[in-house]
């Protein structure tokens, strides 16, 4: 199933797509379906193109992953590593997969990161890698938009991931039993037009299985949690001379049969 949020005028709403039809759903956010609520349409039929598709749901936790593919280790300068690099982006810096991307006045240096987000379904504390995408409700496309100056100069990275609209997602969540692999999909990011990132889930250093598993031996995972699980190669910084986001550019980051996702980012 692929299902997502649409925008109305008394606030998002869950449904089900069906080819290029939204089917709206009775239950009351697509996070209660993620935690269970059953998925059963009202009977109303919209055409895709008609309706404003909203961010999938407000993630009680919104985990992210430091340098979780090699190349982009590489490209930045460090070394992969030994055990999984957690950071914390803010619940309210999710926004629509059409964003806008604001940029904040405290960077002049924001960066893009097309990104796999997993999705929680059910409960996780002290899963074995083995048995931890049982607790994966889907899959989704993420930009982990990052302040690059502040996240070098700052020890913490509340700042440099946490703004406002520094997590656009969607455009829908891929349950997980429409995607055999999680780690065999190709990912792309585009700015502009321009192919900044083309790399493959294949190269995470710790595939999705080992995150939720480290990460459930440290607290617990809830439905309703995303974990976003790094990038690869070719983020702005890493470019001669840096491609850093400006006001007017478009973000689009796409995943095999997961969608696309893409934004425009407003200068402050
Ligand atoms: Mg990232």
């Amino acid at each position: 199933m692929r299902l997502l949020s649409f925008a109305t005028p008394d606030g998002p709403r869950p449904a089900l797509l069906e080819g290029d039809e939204v089917l709206p759903l009775r239950a009351g956010s697509l996070r209660d379906v993620v935690g269970g609520a059953p998925v059963v349409p009202t009977g109303r039929r919209i055409p895709l193109d008609e309706v404003e598709i909203a961010a999938p749901f407000r993630p009680g936790k919104l985990i992210g992953i430091g340098l979780n593919y090699r190349d982009h280790a590489a490209e930045t300068g460090k070394d992969v590593p030994e055990v999984p690099l957690l950071f914390a982006k803010l619940p309210t810096a999710v926004t629509a997969p059409a964003g806008p991307v604001v940029l904040p006045a405290y960077t002049a240096a924001a960066d893009f990161e097309g990104e796999l987000a997993v999705v929680i379904g059910r409960e996780a504390r002290g899963v074995p890698a083995a048995r931890a995408l049982r607790h994966v409700f889907g899959y989704a496309v993420m930009n982990d938009v990052s302040a690059r100056d502040r996240q070098r100069d700052e020890p913490q990275w509340v700042r440099a991931k946490g703004a406002d609209t520094f997590a656009p997602w969607g455009p829908w969540i891929t349950t997980a039993d429409e995607v055999a692999d999680p780690q065999a999909l190709s990912i792309r990011t585009w700015v502009s037009g321009e192919l900044m990132q083309d790399g493959t889930t294949a190269d995470m250093v710790f595939p999705v299985a080992e995150l939720i598993a480290f990460i459930s031996a440290s607290f617990t995972l809830e439905p309703g949690d995303v974990i976003t699980t790094g990038t690869p190669a070719g983020v702005g910084q890493a470019r001669t001379p840096p491609r850093f986001l400006r006001d007017g550019d478009v973000v689009r980051v796409e995943i095999d049969g997961l969608g696309a996702i893409e934004h425009p980012v407003v200068g402050s």
